[in-house]
C-alpha cells in the first residue's frame, strides 16, 4: 500500500495514477468518493445555507458508490447508482461543498471503511487527505505532496478553462485556500502530515520527476 496525501490541486491523482501504472498497482482516488457524496447531496436537494446531514445519511446508505476500470481511458472511473459522474465531480459546484461535505463525521466513517475493503489487496495506491494518518497508518510507503498555492490554482485554472468550464483564476484560488483552511482545521481526520511521511513539493518539478522519485524510493521500501 502506498499512500499519498496532500494538499488540494497538489496533482496527486495524475501522480498516484503514473505511480500505479509504472509499478502495475491498482489506484483508488478516496477525493472522489467525498466528490461522489457531495453531487448526490447536491443531486437530491441537501445543500442549501446548510448540509441536510440526516437527509444525506439516509440516501448514502440507499446508494451504491463504485470504480469501474474504463480500458478506453486506461483507469478507473467513478459510478453512483450506477451512474458514471467522473465528468460531473470535477464541476466547481461539487468542488465548492465537498469539504463540508468531507466534515462529516458519519461521511467519513461510511467512506473510510468502504476504502479500507478496496485496499485490502496487495499493491495498491490511495490518494487522499487522511490515508496515512487514518485510513491506512501501516502503509508501506506514505507521501505528502503540496506545492505553492498560486502554482496550484494556476494549474488547475487551466485544467478547467480546457475543459469548457466558465472559472476565473481568482475563483479557483479562492475554492483552493478556502478547501485548504477546512481540511486542515476540521475536527474529523484533519488533513496533516504522518510523521513518518516523505514530502514532495512538486512547485518546480515536472511530473515525470515525481514519478521516478515515488517509484524509486517504493522499490526501496517494498522489497525491503
Ligand atoms: O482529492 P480531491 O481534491 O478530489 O478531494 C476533494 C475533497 O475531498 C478535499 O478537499 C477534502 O475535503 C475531501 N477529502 C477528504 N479526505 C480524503 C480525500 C478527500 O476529506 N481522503
Amino acid at each position: 500500500m502506498i499512500a499519498i496525501d496532500g494538499h488540494s490541486s497538489t496533482g496527486k491523482s495524475t501522480t498516484a495514477k503514473r505511480v500505479a501504472k509504472a509499478l502495475q498497482y491498482v489506484y483508488i482516488d478516496t477525493g472522489a468518493m467525498y466528490r461522489a457524496v457531495t453531487f448526490l447531496a447536491l443531486q437530491r436537494g441537501f445543500v442549501s445555507s446548510s448540509i441536510d446531514k440526516d437527509g444525506l445519511l439516509a440516501a448514502l446508505e440507499q446508494s451504491s458508490i463504485r470504480f469501474e476500470y474504463n480500458p478506453q481511458v486506461g483507469a478507473s472511473e467513478i459510478y453512483l447508482n450506477g451512474q458514471n459522474i467522473e465528468k460531473e465531480i470535477r464541476s466547481l459546484s461539487v468542488a465548492d461543498h465537498v469539504s463540508e461535505v468531507a466534515k462529516i463525521p458519519e461521511v467519513r466513517a461510511y467512506l473510510v471503511a468502504l476504502q479500507r475493503q478496496m485496499g485490502q489487496e496487495k499493491g495498491v495506491v490511495m490518494d487522499g487527505r487522511d490515508i496515512g494518518m487514518v485510513v491506512f497508518p501501516n502503509a508501506e510507503l506514505k507521501l505528502f505532496m503540496t506545492a505553492s498555492e498560486q502554482i496550484r490554482a494556476q494549474r488547475r485554472f487551466e485544467e478547467l478553462q480546457q475543459k469548457g468550464e466558465k472559472v476565473t483564476f481568482e475563483q479557483v484560488l479562492k475554492n483552493i485556500q478556502e478547501r485548504d483552511y477546512q481540511d486542515t482545521h476540521r475536527k474529523e481526520s484533519p488533513l496533516q502530515k504522518a510523521s513518518d511521511a516523505v514530502e514532495i513539493d512538486n512547485s518546480y518539478t515536472s511530473l515525470d520527476e515525481v514519478v521516478s522519485q515515488i517509484v524509486r524510493l517504493a522499490k526501496e521500501k517494498i522489497k525491503a
